[in-house]
């Protein structure tokens, strides 16, 4: 047969590069010898999830502490699942967890010079590569149809045989010239399959480099390279493009890990050197007591977003994803709790080969460490990030006064002291733990344990003698001095001897102020928060716990 005729009147292409060129268009990264090339090569289905963050951190990783590359490719052979936007969302969505690319798809870099990085921009190169592989015999065209093959699948199964195009049930492969010829002059739609040389008998020791050595049996069948609207297939796409953009290490899913023995054939078929594997086990939850895979379907938690609505602290959820992928991180940050996650040693090798657990309870932990470990600062960043996108309108409007909400948060979060708050894993509940400092959102319920005579009388007792210029000592002389006035006792100690003889002590009138001021019983240090309040809002706090007593007795 004229195989270069064929390859000619298959692939009729005018002006397809000769293939040899494309190794000088794309020659090998100038980097170090261990440097590693790693890619994240999402379909733009718009569905960005936990698992596609854990990849991408394990790729960045590898990538960044081995002085290598991080790049985007788009898999979007699938047109029908093609979403608008979905390439901006996937940046967007990773970047917010602080991993970056550094060239690729939409990524402005000098270093873009692998591309192009959408698969459908790349149909020339791999029709070149097709035609090739015809012209040396290791490709044919195949006419089966749908129904055909289906048949087939059907007659497979029934004799419980492995299905698939092969040996004796590939049947183009053996199709003579002219009926090659004849399907195409009668314009029957052909796809493109490669000419298998393998042998099921054949075994193939491989080295993963997740799940270390892994024997797997020789490929054998004629797999389409080329579909009929002449867009590759994952198969032969993954080689072509793995090998010009030079990637050194493919991590993905143990999914592909079935396919693996095609795509050593195809790389062979093509000349190419594989680059290495690393197939990471899936994402699994405890359900009811047994382990399961995290689901599209049932676990909300997978989805990205799912974390930026809830407002999780972006570093926590990395940190916590940075315990599944190296089991001696933890220990590392238990050592280095303020390190950043990137000083760690991150090898893929050490990832483990079982499905990592993920546990949301231990997520909240760490973002609650995390938390506790911010900045006024950079807690006011956080929270505003947040609020800007996720925030009531009320929120919004606190959040332009930066300077009186770090004061808030100094105070809240314990910042500086010693008493941390540590109960945070979310921005939603460090934005609601500040509202009574806001006249809009103060929502007093007014739980005293006092009669309203007492009540008002130690607000109104407060009221004569408060002066926000006071300091600590000062304002508590003060909540002492109203003791008397009330039949409560001013000294702790002398309610501890003999507490018949009073009403209450001089804790029960701070809760009572407290509880005016703030609305609840329980809040951080009462003589900051009226200091932060001003003078005004605290007076007006403190009648207006009064007058809220008085109207519940008419
Ligand atoms: N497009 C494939 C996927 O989204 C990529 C697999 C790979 O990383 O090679 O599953």
């Amino acid at each position: 047969m004229n195989l270069k005729k064929l390859a000619s009147a298959l692939i009729p292409d005018e002006g397809l590069l000769s293939i040899d060129k494309y190794e000088h268009i794309y020659p090998p990264r100038d980097i170090a010898p261990k440097a590693e090339v790693t890619r994240l090569a999402p379909s733009p289905t718009g569905f960005i999830h936990l698992g596609n963050l854990y990849s991408a951190l394990a790729d960045e990783r590898s990538a960044h502490t081995t002085d290598g590359i991080f790049y985007l490719r788009i898999e979007d052979t699938d047109e029908k699942r093609k979403v608008d936007g979905a390439v901006e969302s996937v940046i967007r969505s990773l970047k917010y967890f602080g991993i970056n690319f550094d060239e690729g798809a939409e990524i402005q870099s000098p270093l873009n010079i692998y591309g192009p990085y959408y698969q459908r921009r790349r149909a020339e190169i791999y029709r070149a590569f097709v035609k090739d592989m015809i012209e040396r015999g290791y490709a044919y065209p195949c006419f089966c149809t749908e129904d055909e093959l289906n048949a087939v699948r059907e007659k497979q199964t029934g004799e419980k045989k492995t299905t698939g195009y092969y040996g004796e049930y590939a049947v183009c492969r053996n199709l003579s010239e002219s009926e090659i010829y004849k399907n195409l002059g009668e314009g029957k739609p052909f796809v493109i399959r490669l000419k298998s040389q393998g042998s099921i008998e054949n075994k193939i020791i491989f080295r993963d480099a997740i799940k270390g050595e892994v024997t797997v049996t020789e490929n054998d069948q004629d797999v389409v390279i080329l579909k009929s609207d002449g867009i590759p297939t994952y198969h032969f796409a993954h080689a072509i493009d793995d090998h010009f953009m030079r990637t050194t290490l493919v991590i993905r899913g143990e999914e592909w890990l079935s396919s693996l023995p095609v795509h050593l054939e195809l790389h062979k078929a093509l000349g190419f050197k594989p680059p290495r594997y690393a197939h990471t086990s899936s994402l699994m939850k405890m359900d009811g007591g047994t382990k399961r895979k995290l689901s599209k379907r049932k676990d909300p938690e997978l989805s990205l977003d799912y974390y930026r609505k809830a407002g999780y602290f972006p570093k926590a959820v990395v940190k916590y994803l940075m315990t599944l992928l190296n089991s001696d991180f933890e220990e590392w940050s238990l050592k280095n709790p303020t390190a950043d996650y990137r000083d760690f040693k991150f090898r893929i090798e050490k990832m483990s080969r079982s499905g990592a657990l993920f546990d949301l309870d231990k997520l909240n932990d760490v973002s609650r460490t995390e938390i506790s470990m911010l900045s006024a600062v950079e807690c006011f960043e956080f929270l505003k990030g947040w609020v800007t996108e996720f925030g009531t309108p009320a929120d919004k409007a606190h959040f332009q006064n930066e300077e009186y909400i770090i004061k808030v948060l100094e105070l809240v979060m314990g910042v500086g002291g010693k008493k941390r708050r540590k109960d945070i894993e979310r921005a939603e509940q460090g934005v609601r733990l500040i509202d009574y400092f806001f006249d809009d959102t103060f929502a007093p319920e007014y739980s005293y344990r006092f009669d309203a005579q007492t009540v008002n009388t130690v607000l109104g007792e407060f009221l004569k003698t408060y002066d926000p210029a006071d300091d600590n000592s000062a304002w508590f002389a003060k909540v002492k001095a109203i003791a008397p006035t009330v039949g409560f006792a001013g000294e702790m100690s002398d309610y501890k001897k003999e507490p018949e003889k009073y009403k209450g002590n001089v804790s029960d009138i701070a809760e009572i102020l407290r509880i005016a001021v703030t609305g609840m019983p329980n809040s951080p240090d009462l003589c900051t928060i009226m200091r932060i309040l001003g003078k005004e809002r605290t007076a007006e706090r403190l009648k207006r716990g009064m007058s809220k007593i008085k109207k519940k007795q008419v």
